[in-house]
């Protein structure tokens, strides 16, 4: 069997290709794909080329946050019927490397993550129509959401890790820096875990807009709106916890500036080195923790997702077929109006 795929040659190079497709085997199913967004790190391969140290070095299929139709069942497979929606985990880890056995996946010896660049040979991903995974990877989702939706699950699961990394936030004063894709499902997942208060800053007001759809009970943009977000770090600053989901040097500088003493700050924005103030970390005695991908969180996602107690549907911005991939992509890239830009393929 035939299916399309997106591939990525190199910087602002992609093709749409057919490729040989196999059957499912024992423990996997075979999916029709339904939907899958463009994520920060596949938008940096297309853009750039990379991340960091992290370089596309031969073609790669993008995509890692995608649903699709159960559309056969290979041997073995239980808990799944055709026809069923499921949210794809991209997380495979090894399983027997020393930390799968301490209980951390998440940091994997062997991780394969569909669709990464990070090891070589390159982790498949998921824009394609036709993908045989294993069963385990799927979450079905229900009947009462969109695939769109339930392609959301992956970059909610980013988001409900780092709301796990910062504990118990209820009724906590939380300050949400960058409302892209993440920091929108992050002030989701904030308020789900009981915030009392979500602060959240941007650039952009069109980013600012969805935020609050998510739940923020105020936005400040710290280009047109600075000194709103500066009265925040009068008295050694005002909020417990930050969410950092921007990268920027300026925007660690002001979670740092408005947490308060023994605050936390969720690492969750990456990028390679950045300046920080070491005086005012040190100072105040805040805690700087980093949080990446999910492990269990990816089902808790899917389950929310699918019940709509998270509903991520103001993030959706834009929807391309697959044959306009390189469209998609440059749509995603212009931050004034696209915040999850997906592909939709065959369902
Ligand atoms: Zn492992």
């Amino acid at each position: 069997m035939l299916t399309r795929v997106a591939r990525l040659y190199g910087q602002k190079h992609i093709k749409v290709e057919m490729q040989e497709t196999s059957q499912p085997g024992d423990g996997q199913v075979l999916l029709k794909m339904a939907a899958g967004g463009i994520c920060g790190s596949d938008l940096h391969y297309y853009q750039d080329g990379g991340f960091g140290p992290v370089r596309v070095r031969e073609p790669i299929v993008l995509g890692h946050e995608a649903s699709g139709y159960v559309e056969a069942l290979g041997t073995g497979v239980s808990g799944l019927a055709v026809g069923d929606l499921v949210a794809i985990n991209p997380s495979q880890p090894c399983g027997s490397c020393r930390f799968c056995a301490e209980g951390l996946p998440i940091h994997c010896l062997d991780m394969q993550f569909m669709g990464s660049a990070m090891r070589l040979p390159h982790a498949q991903g998921m824009f394609r129509d036709w993908l045989v995974v294993p069963a385990i990877q799927c979450v079905a989702s229900g009947k009462a959401v969109s695939a769109a939706e339930a392609a959301c699950a992956e970059p909610l699961a980013v988001c409900l890790h780092a709301v796990s990394r910062a504990g118990n936030l209820e009724g906590k004063r939380v300050l949400v820096t960058g409302a892209g894709p993440i920091g929108a499902l992050a002030v989701a997942a904030a308020r789900q875990a009981g915030a009392g208060e979500i602060v959240v800053t941007d650039l952009m007001d069109a980013a600012l807009e969805r935020a609050k759809a998510m739940g923020a009970t105020r936005t400040i943009n710290v280009s047109t709106e600075a000194d709103q977000l500066s009265a925040f770090e009068e008295g050694k600053g005002w909020f417990d916890v930050a969410f950092e989901c921007s990268a920027a040097a300026s925007a660690i500088r002001s979670a740092v500036a408005a947490v308060r003493p023994r605050g936390l700050i969720v690492q969750v924005g990456v990028t390679g080195d950045v300046l920080v103030p070491l005086n005012a970390l040190v100072g105040k005695e805040l805690n700087w923790i980093g949080s990446q991908r999910f492990d269990g969180e990816f089902a808790r996602a899917a389950e929310l997702i699918g019940r709509r107690e998270i509903d991520v549907r103001p993030i959706i911005s834009h929807t391309f077929p697959i044959d306009e991939a390189v469209a998609a992509f440059e749509q995603a890239g212009d931050r004034s109006a696209a915040c999850k830009v997906q592909l939709t393929f065959l369902s």
